[in-house]
């Protein structure tokens, strides 16, 4: 009974650490983009898989009894490879995804981010915080009008826009430190998008206090036909449940 768990988030790594607990076999992915990643309890592999067919042949050949798909929200590429990857070997594939925050009346909600990159242009304010991700910010580089507070874990590698203030911080992120930031910088639009979970959540509340603006982007939908839990212990019981789990 071996699991594979396609990380690179807290929840997997939670999964990954109670599946270890339990004894089973399991084997956490992580792509690689983060220098220096948070390790899951148990085998660990990095790097891409060489698209849909690279995946298919590595549940095969590894002998992957199932596949839980723990990845980001924002994550589509390889939650559209597993899918049809494990579709075509027959292995049994779960999503845990975590909710996402509830949509306040007040946001700007945009489908993807070139839809936020143009709400930004017609923006008349001068200061936005991007927290969208280092790969995500091309969108916005021709935006000279603005300027931009740009946080990510890792340093940007394409464009960003000509002003930007880049700073490096991993979460969890305190109320107490987002508001401060906000001030700090005089933010006046906060762009971000849908991950759900604690660990961000901070931005949005001290938003709301600060009456500072948000445009949010939609979560990428999920493969059709998709099973999805929303917690470490539902997907847990699917394991156990699909057969896959050991004893
Ligand atoms: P993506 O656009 O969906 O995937 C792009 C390619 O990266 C995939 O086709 C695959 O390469 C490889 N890949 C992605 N996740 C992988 C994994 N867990 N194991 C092995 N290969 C993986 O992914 P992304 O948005 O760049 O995210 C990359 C990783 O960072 C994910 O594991 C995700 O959970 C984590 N993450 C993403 C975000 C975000 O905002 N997107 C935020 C926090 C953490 P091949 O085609 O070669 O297999």
């Amino acid at each position: 009974m071996r699991i594979l768990v396609l990380g690179g988030t807290g929840e997997a790594r939670a999964l990954a650490a109670a599946l270890v607990a339990d004894g089973m076999d399991v084997i956490s992915s992580l792509a690689g983009r983060v220098q220096q990643p948070r390790r899951p309890e148990g085998s660990v592999r990095i790097g891409g898989f060489g698209g849909v067919d690279g995946l298919a042949a590595f549940l095969r050949d590894d002998d992957i009894t199932a596949v839980v798909d723990a990845t980001h929200p924002f994550a589509a590429t390889i939650t559209r490879n597993a899918a049809i990857g494990a579709e075509q070997v027959g292995v049994p594939r779960l999503v845990l995804r975590r909710p996402g925050w509830d949509i306040q009346s007040s946001w700007q909600v945009v489908a993807d981010m070139p839809a936020a990159a143009r709400a930004v242009r017609t923006w008349s304010g001068e200061s936005v915080f991007l927290t969208t991700g280092r790969r995500d910010l091309a969108v916005f580089a021709d935006d000279d009008r603005h300027r931009f507070l740009v946080r990510t874990v890792d340093p940007p590698e394409g464009p960003v826009p000509p002003q930007t203030t880049l700073l490096l911080d991993r979460g969890p992120y305190t109320l107490d430190g987002e508001r401060a930031l906000l001030r700090e910088y005089g933010v006046g639009l906060l762009v971000t998008k849908n991950s759900g979970g604690s660990m961000t959540a901070a931005k949005l509340q001290a938003a709301r206090e600060l009456s500072v603006p948000v445009v949010m982007v939609q979560r990428p939908p999920l493969p059709e036909g998709s099973e999805v839990v929303a917690t470490v212990a539902d997907a847990l019981a699917w394991i156990i449940r699909s057969g896959s789990g050991a004893g």
